[in-house]
């Protein structure tokens, strides 16, 4: 991408709609409001895709209904908490922000909740999912999307039963899931040596090449006019009776009638600016790539207890997992990436990890809400500001939705998806 790097614009001048973040909800939110008639300005202090939508999975998971809190995950967390090559962990720190979010997190560990939030999931998911086929016949976009469904593998009886609960749930909310034999899941992966047993297939899920997505995308706009300012840090906000009249930049300000907010993780920071209180955790993941001549697969698969998504991505194996919740903090912890790798030959036979360098795992930044669903809409108290974070474990599932939710909301429209879950003022 030719980048506008260090353009110092010390315009007065309004330049239409300002996204801060070129993530994947970024870009999606800027190529809707681009469809849509906008002159829009994206800034990145990085590069594009330089945060969690780099590395991770790329799954596109409708069969993801169930948010992070939910009834029993308080259970098993605390069984995790502390130790430290768990699937999830907690860095024990003094952190007022941490101690608020898990008070939240605690409350919204209930049935009541997960009854709430699994359709508006599900109608995310599937209107997502109708969008990246759209997205996937734009012109000179190509980013390896295909439809080959989902197999959540288990090793054992714990994970055997977390599959027939989870597919309990997808039935819950109609969707189309189930069990699976050994028979069945080498039919779904012909050539691949898996040891698991069964699992549960989900057909209608899909994949991609996420850092391909989402540099092709901002390509594509930056083509059509949209302008990326890369290398270029948001600051601060100029404010006029309760309006942004410019965002602050480390390079100068740049002008905006109205201003998205999709920095991920880093959204509490870019929001402080504006005293917003937004409840968002990182929970760091890592991921590493193996070359994909020694585990031939085709269907993406989840493993159960170990709680690792394996991609394939264009001729090669991507392993992504673990939940970390130890702040703004992306160094990668070895011993957590060995426990990844220890965990595999569980499932799959013959993987040639040991071409894997733990040290050089990628590590990503999940910006997580204590309810699991993201902040979507209107922020309280500034009128020009709609923010659009917090999308945990599904950014990549949920980008075009929120992207499109976005832009109907910018222009004032009733939002295809009702959004009350979703209300940016929802934790006070
Ligand atoms: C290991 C792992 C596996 C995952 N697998 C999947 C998966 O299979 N499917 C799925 O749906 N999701 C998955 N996720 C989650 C997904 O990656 C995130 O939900 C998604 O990337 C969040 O996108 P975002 O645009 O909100 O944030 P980000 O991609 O983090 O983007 C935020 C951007 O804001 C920029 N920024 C920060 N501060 C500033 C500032 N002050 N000024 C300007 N720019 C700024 C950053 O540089 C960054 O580019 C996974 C995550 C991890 C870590």
């Amino acid at each position: 991408m030719t980048s506008t790097q260090s353009t110092t614009q010390s315009t007065t001048q309004s330049t239409g709609i300002v996204v801060i973040g070129a993530g994947v909800i970024g870009v999606c939110a800027a190529y809707y409001l681009w469809r849509a008639g906008h002159g829009v300005t994206v800034l990145d202090q990085g590069e594009v895709a330089a945060g969690s939508s780099y590395g991770n999975a790329g799954l596109i998971v409708p069969s993801h209904v169930t948010p992070l809190a939910a009834p029993g995950v308080i259970a098993q967390g605390m069984k995790w908490l502390f130790k430290p090559d768990s699937p999830f962990y907690i860095k024990p720190r003094a952190d007022r922000a941490l101690t608020s979010w898990l008070w939240k997190f605690r409350a919204a560990c209930n049935a009541e909740q997960a009854r709430r939030a699994m359709p508006l999931l599900r109608d995310l998911n599937l209107a997502s999912l109708e969008e990246y086929k759209m997205l996937a016949g734009l012109e000179g976009l190509d980013f390896g999307f295909e439809t080959r469904g989902l197999l959540h593998l288990y090793a054992g009886e714990q994970g055997e039963r977390e599959c027939e609960e989870i597919l309990e749930s997808a039935h819950q909310v109609g969707l189309d899931a189930h069990m699976v034999g050994r028979e069945e899941v080498e039919a779904l992966n012909p050539g691949a040596a898996i040891l698991a047993p069964g699992g549960v297939y989900f057909p209608d899920d899909a994949h991609l090449d996420p850092a391909r997505f989402v540099r092709g995308l901002a390509r594509y706009l930056e083509e059509r006019g949209v302008v990326f300012h890369t290398g270029r840090a948001a600051t601060g906000f100029q404010l006029r009776d309760k309006r942004i009249a410019a965002v602050e930049t480390d390079q100068g300000p740049v002008a905006a009638d109205q201003v998205v907010l999709a920095g991920g993780a880093w959204s509490p920071a870019i929001a402080g600016a504006l005293k917003l209180n937004l409840p968002i955790q990182a929970a760091k993941g890592y991921s590493f790539m193996i070359d994909g001549e020694s585990l031939k697969l085709t269907t993406p698969l989840l493993l159960a207890e170990a709680k690792i998504a394996v991609t394939p991505l264009g001729g090669r194996i991507r392993f992504a997992g673990t939940l970390e919740m130890a702040g703004m903090d992306l160094s990668v912890n070895r011993r957590r990436v060995e426990a990844m790798r220890r965990a595999i030959p569980r499932y799959l036979e013959g993987v040639a990890l040991d071409e894997v360098d733990a040290g050089q795992a990628w590590a990503g930044l999940r910006p997580c809400t204590p309810d699991g669903l993201p902040l979507l809409g209107r922020a309280p108290g500034v009128e020009n500001l709609v923010v659009a974070a917090g999308h945990a474990m599904s950014g990549i599932s949920l980008g075009p939705i929120s992207g499109k939710l976005v832009a109907e909301v910018v222009d004032g429209e009733t939002p295809s998806i009702p959004l009350g879950l979703l209300g940016v003022g929802r934790f006070g």
